[in-house]
């Protein structure tokens, strides 16, 4: 059946125009008011190559500068393209079937849904092997990262509770969405003039796959990552990885890695900081977590980590009950002694 390809809004269950010479319906499709949708996926693929024709930025047309870095992804460039940019290109070596690309595409198409102050801004992306790369807005602050564990900074209360709240805003606009994040870390949160900005959400199978799973250590776990996968993952971690398969991410273990985020803003440090791998995921998958005796934080301030890290996804709080306690934690104010108010219990809190 020919389609003519009126797709002029970016959503992906744009209907299309049924020609009228044309008006056979396949059983995988239904008609409504005229117009054909889409039933099964290898239409919604159809679907989506067209609604993401007007987010293809012709490779030639980009303007690559100097290196930023290199991530599991690929490479990140500066570059130009309508003002500055950043450009991270897809290393090609990982992307050598139809599925990959695919997947990138699915996973570009996450980006092109998202508005919102705390995220970067998605301008585009390549989209033609060999060259896949994926166009944003230039973060020009450093990441959380750098700040904490290079520079060293100290985040007051203050500070880390209006981070933290800022975090919480765009990862909750992402989960209203239904977007998952499935990356949530200080390396992927940048910090421009006391605003935050997460990057890299929705990207994880590509960064996975472009990693090859069999870099950084034995269970192929780049550094830095384990202590903000939850229990679920852990656990599912070494059968998953050998298949391929998906991780089983859900909104609750972006929670999970919020709440690692949230200590690493407390501590200036890892939890687990310094054991093997095998040693956190035994302890992580046992429910076992970070001991807290030597953090020194008001209850409710600690209360939010052991929220975050319930061992069941289900006790974790959602970014709208986490932004609803972080408002509530006591501001402290410049010309009084700190006071720590009585903490709220939790079934006060539900
Ligand atoms: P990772 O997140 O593991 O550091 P990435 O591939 O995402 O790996 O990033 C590689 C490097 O590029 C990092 O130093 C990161 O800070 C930098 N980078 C990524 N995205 C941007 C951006 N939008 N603006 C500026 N620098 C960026
Ligand atoms: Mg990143």
């Amino acid at each position: 059946a020919s389609v003519s390809g009126s797709t002029s809004t970016d959503s992906d269950r744009t209907p299309v125009r049924v020609d009228s010479q044309d008006s056979q319906v396949s059983d995988t499709e239904t008609i409504t008011d005229g117009h054909r949708w889409p039933r099964q996926n290898s239409v919604c693929i159809i679907f989506l190559s067209l609604s993401m024709r007007e987010w293809d930025i012709p490779y030639d047309e980009l303007q690559i500068g100097d290196e930023i870095g290199a991530g599991r992804f690929g490479k990140v460039y500066r570059g130009y393209w309508h003002g500055d940019v950043a450009i991270k290109v897809l290393n090609m070596e990982y992307v050598n079937d139809e599925k990959t690309l695919e997947q990138f595409k699915m996973e570009v198409s996450t980006f092109r849904k998202t508005r919102h102050e705390n995220l970067v801004l998605f301008m585009g992306a390549c989209m033609k092997p060999p060259r896949l790369a994926i166009v944003t807005s230039l973060s020009k602050g450093n990441t959380l990262y750098t700040l904490i564990h290079l520079r060293k900074d100290k985040f007051n209360m203050n500070k880390t509770t209006i981070v933290a709240q800022q975090i919480a805003q765009g990862m909750g606009y992402l989960h209203a969405k239904g977007i998952l994040h499935k990356d949530l870390k200080t390396k992927n949160i940048f910090l421009e003039n006391g605003k935050v900005v997460i990057t890299d959400f929705g990207l994880f199978s590509v960064t996975k796959l472009c990693h090859g799973n069999r870099k950084g250590d034995s269970l192929g776990i780049p550094p830095g990552w384990l202590c903000y996968l939850a229990p679920e993952l852990v656990r599912s971690l070494h059968a998953h990885q050998a298949h391929n398969e998906d991780l089983p991410f859900g909104k609750a273990s972006d929670v999970y890695a919020f709440g690692t985020v949230w200590y690493e803003l407390l501590c200036g440090e890892w939890p687990f900081k310094g054991q093997p791998p095998e040693a956190i995921i035994w302890q992580v998958g046992k429910g076992m977590k970070q001991p807290l005796a030597n953090l020194q934080a008001s209850r409710d301030v600690k209360d939010i980590l052991m929220l975050c890290w319930s061992f069941h996804a289900k006790d974790r709080p959602d970014f709208i009950r986490l932004l609803n306690i972080l408002d509530k934690l006591p501001k402290k104010r410049l010309a009084r002694s700190p006071s720590h108010p009585i903490h709220l219990s939790r079934s006060a809190e539900s």
